[in-house]
This record gives C-alpha cells, sequence and structure tokens, in this order.
C-alpha cells in the first residue's frame, strides 16, 4: 500500500483580527517540530489571508481559503473568486464545509460547480462530507456520503482529483465535544476509500487522502490517527491556540 503523507489542517472558522491570525500563522511556521512529517495547512478569513500568507512564507504550511465562489469575476457581492484567494496567497481551499451547507445553502450542484472553478485554478481542494446526527441514526451515513461524493464531484477525471483531499466531517460532531470514535472514523473512511476506489480506481484510492473533522483534540488525535485508513485532521476549534495544534500535528 502507498504511504500516505499525513495532512493536518486548521480550520479557524470566523475568528481572529489580521493580527492575531498572523501571531498564530507565525507561531505555527516557526514550530520546527514535525516528527510525522505532515502537510500542514491553515484557513484564516478572507481578511486575514494575505498577511497569513506572507506571515508562512518560505516554512511548510499551506494557506487555505474556508470557500470560494465558482464566478471569475463580475457583479457578485461579498463573493471571492479563485484568482482572488490565489493572489491572496492560498494554494487550498475548503470546499463543501457543513456549515456552509447548511448555513449558507452551498448544494451538491454549487458545490461541483466551486470544486470546477478551483481547479480551474490550480488550487488543491479539501472537499468535506459528513451526516447528520438524524441520518446516522437512520443508518444512512455511508449513502449519504456517497451520494455528496457522487454530485460534488461529477465530472471530474480522477487526473483532475489526484490533488484533493477529502474531510470526513459528521456534523454532529462538529463544534459539539463529540467525537466520532476511532472505529466509526475508520468505517466511514474505509467505505469512502472503497467507493473512491470503484469510481477512479485502486491507484487514486490508495493515494488519495482522506482526513477526520469534528472536535479533534490533543487527547484523541492519537487514536484516530491511528486508524489506517484516517490520514490526517482538519480542525476546528483547536487549531485556534498553537500549542494545541502544534501537539496534534505531532500526533503519536
Ligand atoms: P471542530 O471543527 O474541531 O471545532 O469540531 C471542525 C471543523 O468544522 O472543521
Amino acid at each position: 500500500m502507498t504511504k500516505r503523507i499525513p495532512f493536518i489542517s486548521g480550520n479557524w472558522k470566523m475568528h481572529n483580527t489580521i493580527a492575531e491570525s498572523k501571531a498564530l500563522a507565525k507561531a505555527i511556521a516557526d514550530c520546527k517540530e514535525n516528527k510525522n512529517n505532515a502537510d500542514i495547512m491553515i484557513a484564516p478569513s478572507y481578511t486575514s489571508l494575505a498577511a497569513v500568507a506572507e506571515a508562512v512564507k518560505g516554512s511548510k504550511v499551506a494557506v487555505a481559503a474556508q470557500d470560494v465562489h465558482f464566478e471569475e469575476k463580475g457583479a457578485f457581492t461579498s463573493a471571492v473568486a479563485p484568482s482572488q484567494i490565489k493572489d491572496a496567497g492560498a494554494s487550498h481551499v475548503i470546499i463543501g464545509h457543513s456549515e456552509r451547507r447548511s448555513l449558507f445553502g452551498d448544494t451538491d450542484a454549487i458545490l461541483n460547480k466551486k470544486v470546477a472553478a478551483a481547479l480551474k485554478h490550480g488550487l488543491t481542494v479539501v472537499f468535506c462530507v459528513g451526516e447528520t446526527l438524524a441520518e446516522r441514526e437512520a443508518d444512512k451515513t455511508l449513502g449519504v456520503i456517497e451520494s455528496q461524493l457522487e454530485n460534488g464531484l461529477k465530472g471530474f477525471t480522477a487526473e483532475q482529483l489526484s490533488s484533493m483531499v477529502v474531510a470526513y466531517e459528521p456534523v454532529w460532531a462538529i463544534g459539539t465535544g463529540k467525537t466520532a470514535t476511532p472505529e466509526q472514523a475508520q468505517e466511514v473512511h474505509a467505505s469512502t476509500r472503497k467507493y473512491l476506489s470503484s469510481k477512479y480506481g485502486e491507484d487514486f484510492a490508495s493515494k488519495v487522502r482522506i482526513v477526520y473533522g469534528g472536535s479533534v483534540k490533543t487527547d484523541n488525535v492519537d487514536a484516530i490517527m491511528a486508524q489506517p485508513d484516517v490520514d490526517g485532521a482538519l480542525v476546528g476549534g483547536q487549531s485556534l491556540v498553537a500549542e494545541q495544534f502544534i501537539r496534534i500535528i505531532n500526533f503519536n
């Protein structure tokens, strides 16, 4: 099996001033401790993108936008285009976060266009999927995730998606303090990889990184990362504190 490089990412959501973002980014970039040789990504607010990109320049830390619009330019008040986030220094973009899906109405069809726009501009996509508690309780988890992948990634080839990272984030575990058990995460990651294999081939599936998100913390990251199909983490709350995020990067 291909050895996949761990991918540890922080989603800062709607937090931090520019000065706070810069300080946090610098603390992460300046830390030389990365014993797993993980790829590291941080996603500040749009307002801090350029400052954060500047602060981490020359380090291993990649910068992501938390979303992107699918249009190139024009009369789309408040929207930010792929070329603009690139211009601000982002190399990555989170697409399909459950907060975008549930609070801002991002449908699979919209997400599909966002993925297309991001790929066109050479951005690395972190594509989020995940079920609600009701869906899990109705035993629909795997079906929901397959359909989010099927519709959100419709029309792209394995080659186009080769740099993509998939983030499994059970909605009921985000910001709630409830984490999927390592076994629950492994079950979904394994079935997601199987689905991706049937869709894009075994080689693709053996290389694609599937990361877990939802209340990842310093005290549960080791057990989650020990699962064979968990290749990293997308961290919300604890990515806002440098020491905690650095501990998560250096999982055991
Ligand atoms: P959380 O957020 O770690 O605060 O649960 C994860 C996410 O939404 O990406």
